[in-house]
């Protein structure tokens, strides 16, 4: 087994780790880690859940030097408020373990804690594009003591728009600059930054059967009138969900319904105001709130582990949107399931995303598939005409096909 302090990571750091009862690295951080501790620029492609966030975090603390007020060291650039908040929290104590201090900005909330804390000195600036522009058009902030950069998500960014503003603010960094990007795509806009900003960059890929978790997917059949009722019941089956809907208006009607069929539930999307989301995000990561209800956007970069199930109750609009949003579950090794709600009008696009991601183009009525043992398909798997088992098709019916693990267990029958 190798371990961190293998890699190279100092020991007050791998310390901090182990209280946090982190002593294995995953694959993304054993490939990365080395070559970030050398002050190699890195390209970065690993599964959500896989540990990108230490791939880069660990690195960039262990190099970084202290700064002066107002002008940081190492930026973190992160495409959404919910992803740069979580990348602090997993920083912020590291960082106390070897001297350094980490703050993230973010639109959304006041300007002057930020102020104050760039003034009191930030070695480690985790930011939204926006935020940090504004931030830097008032004179509060400077990037040009940046010596060392991360983009996270970058494909999210460039899915966002962020792109220009990126462009923009790298080229107010300092150079020469160690320069780390990771992307769930390589190519596109991710290549143009790669060619623009990094240098002899080395590329560290991770991918395989978990690049989608265990997760087992189901499509269900369903009258309009049924789907709150069907929601209600995955999510007392399979704590805690979450749920995706089209709009935010759809999220706040689809939460309060649910509540009224006596779920407990909070709608997350972009109308809210930050304290509202984190108060959502706190709920639900306490177990407090059952189901969170997000729109696309609200749930990109949402890291939220244990997530016991994913109900699209609209379908996404596209398999790359299938992907993402199935992607809150049945993260780092664990187990989970994922159920498209499909009406009489959606089938052929629910097919068309079933054929995309590889899934079997199957349709079932509701019902706890997971517990009888009829089969939905895992990402992957060959396409199979019929709902029956494929992978040895005599195992007891209850070795589930996606039968959450852990917490989710104990809800799992009523
Ligand atoms: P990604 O950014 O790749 O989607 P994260 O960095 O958010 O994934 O990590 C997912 C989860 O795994 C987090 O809860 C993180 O604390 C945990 N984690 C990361 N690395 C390890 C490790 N080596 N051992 C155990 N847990 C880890
Ligand atoms: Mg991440």
């Amino acid at each position: 087994m190798t371990t961190f302090d293998q890699l190279g990571v100092p020991e007050p750091l791998t310390r901090a780790l182990a209280r946090r009862g982190i002593t294995e690295p995953f694959p993304i951080q054993a490939a990365a880690i080395p070559d970030a501790l050398d002050g190699r620029d890195i390209l970065g492609r690993a599964p959500t859940g896989s540990g990108k966030t230490l791939a880069f975090g660990l690195p960039l603390l262990a190099r970084v030097g202290s700064s002066r007020p107002q002008r940081p060291r190492a930026l973190v650039l992160a495409p959404t408020r919910e992803l740069a908040e979580q990348i602090s929290k997993e920083l912020i104590p590291l960082g106390k373990a070897v001297g350094r201090w980490t703050l993230a900005v973010y639109g959304g909330v006041g300007y002057e804690f930020q102020r104050r804390n760039l003034r009191r000195g930030t070695d480690v600036l985790v930011a939204t594009p926006g935020r940090l522009t504004d931030l830097i058009d008032e004179g509060s902030v400077s990037l040009a003591d940046i010596d060392l950069v991360v983009v996270d998500e970058a494909d999210r960014m460039a899915d966002m728009g962020f792109m220009p503003q990126v462009r923009r603010l790298l080229d107010q960094t300092s150079t020469p600059r160690q320069t780390v990007l990771f992307s769930a795509t390589l190519d596109g806009d991710t290549a143009e930054l790669t060619r623009r900003y990094q240098t002899d960059p080395v590329r560290h890929e991770v991918e395989g059967a978990d690049d989608h978790g265990d997760a087992a997917h189901y499509f269900w059949r369903v009258a309009h009138h049924d789907r709150v009722a069907t929601t209600a019941e995955i999510v007392r089956t399979t704590t805690p969900t979450i749920v995706f809907t089209r709009t935010r208006r759809g999220a706040d009607r689809v939460a309060r319904r649910l509540q009224q069929a006596g779920v407990q539930a909070a709608a997350i999307h972009g109308g809210r105001s930050q304290s509202q989301r984190t108060r959502a995000l706190g709920a639900f990561g306490n177990g407090r709130v059952k189901a969170l209800v997000a729109t696309d956007v609200a749930a990109r970069g949402i890291h939220v582990d244990g997530v016991a199930s994913v109900v699209h109750f609209d379908l996404p609009a596209d398999p790359k949107d299938y992907l993402h949003r199935s992607g809150r579950t049945a993260r780092a090794g664990a187990d989970g399931v994922v159920v498209s709600l499909v009406m009489p009008d959606q089938v052929t696009d629910a097919r068309t995303i079933q054929r995309a991601v590889g899934l079997p183009e199957i349709l079932h009525d509701p019902g706890d598939d997971w517990l009888t043992g009829r089969l939905g398909g895992r990402l992957g798997d060959e396409p199979v005409r019929a709902a029956r088992p494929r992978r040895g098709g005599n195992h007891r019916p209850h070795r589930n096909q996606g039968r959450p693990r852990g917490g989710a267990r104990r809800h799992a029958r009523r």
